[in-house]
């Protein structure tokens, strides 16, 4: 059976850290503050919304819920992003996505202040990622490399097979790993045989969003896997995309839940304290 490599130890690091910092700010007359922007409509968006609220409670950053209908327009959201990012009180703001049917996230995303851009969705922010300069990088692929290191994994010389090349994981992915020297391959829908690309790799990352795609027969084993994948079944159930079987086989899988999901969402409260030091001026790449 597969090593579990769950994230709730690496994330309670990350939110020591976080505690620590935040304080350090609040004595010097700064609370770290998180604007997060949800429109009605999306049962898993609302929860994702919440969730941040308390957790920002539990590690002392302020936190404001701008709450829209489901009726909103972009340029009621556009308007909102705009003042928040003239509100010097505000160091994150973050679109919870998805947005209602017909809202493209792309502009929205765009109008964020890069030194406010928590999630690394701005130009400004991909382009820093692309060129490892100093920036806000997006949480959910920092979260694939932070889990991997937490185990011990080294990435430099190492083959990784990347399953999906998506704007939010698998893209910005691809860049953080060239960083780190790794070999990297990216496998999408027009792949004919992943499993050919997976049978030379040290490490997989998934990041797909189609549950149980990544079967038992296609890992080899000593394969180590980070799955990205979220997935609701029926019931309710969050899955991954990476099949119960192929744990039979793999060295090492992160679940879902409890593996990159709660990794990505401490990353993107040591962001919004990223962004605190970027808007004052001390740079932490
Ligand atoms: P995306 O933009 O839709 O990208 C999906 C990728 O999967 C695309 O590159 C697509 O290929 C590829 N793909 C689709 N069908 C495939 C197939 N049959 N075989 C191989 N590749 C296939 O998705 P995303 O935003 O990157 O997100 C990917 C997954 O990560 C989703 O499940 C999402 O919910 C999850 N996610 C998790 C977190 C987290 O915090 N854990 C955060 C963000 C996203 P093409 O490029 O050829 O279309």
């Amino acid at each position: 059976m597969a090593k579990r490599l769950a994230a709730k130890e690496a994330a309670e690091q990350v939110y020591a850290k976080i505690r620590l910092d935040a304080e350090t700010w609040k004595r010097r007359g700064i609370e770290p503050r998180l604007a997060v922007l949800w429109a009605e409509g999306d049962p898993a968006s609302a929860y994702y919304a919440k969730a941040k609220q308390k957790l920002a409670e539990k590690l002392g950053v302020e936190f404001e819920l701008h709450a829209f209908p489901a009726s909103v327009s972009e340029a009621e959201i556009a308007e909102r992003i705009e003042r928040l990012n003239e509100d010097p009180a505000v160091h994150g703001i973050m679109l919870e996505l998805p947005l209602p049917s017909g809202i493209k996230p792309e502009r929205l995303e765009s109008l964020i202040r890069p030194v406010k851009d928590i999630d690394g969705v701005t130009p400004a922010n991909k382009l820093a990622n692309l060129t490892g300069q100093a920036g806000l990088y997006p949480a959910t692929p920092q979260a694939c490399i932070r889990l991997l290191k937490h185990y011990g994994y080294t990435l430099e010389g190492k083959n990784v097979t990347l399953v999906g090349r998506g704007q939010t994981v698998g893209l910005p992915l691809f860049q953080m790993l060239q960083r780190e020297h790794a070999t990297v391959t990216v496998c999408h829908s027009r792949t004919p045989d992943i499993a050919s690309h997976l049978a030379h790799a040290d490490i997989a990352v998934v990041a797909v969003g189609r549950a149980g795609m990544i079967t038992g027969e296609m890992v080899r084993q000593g394969l180590a896997i980070i799955d990205a994948g979220i997935n609701e079944i029926e019931g309710g159930r969050i899955i991954g995309d990476v099949a119960l079987e192929a744990c039979d086989h793999a060295a090492a899988v992160s679940p879902v839940p409890g593996g990159v999901g709660t990794l990505t969402t401490a990353i993107l409260f040591e962001n919004v304290l990223k962004a605190v030091a970027l808007q004052h001026g001390e740079v932490t790449p």
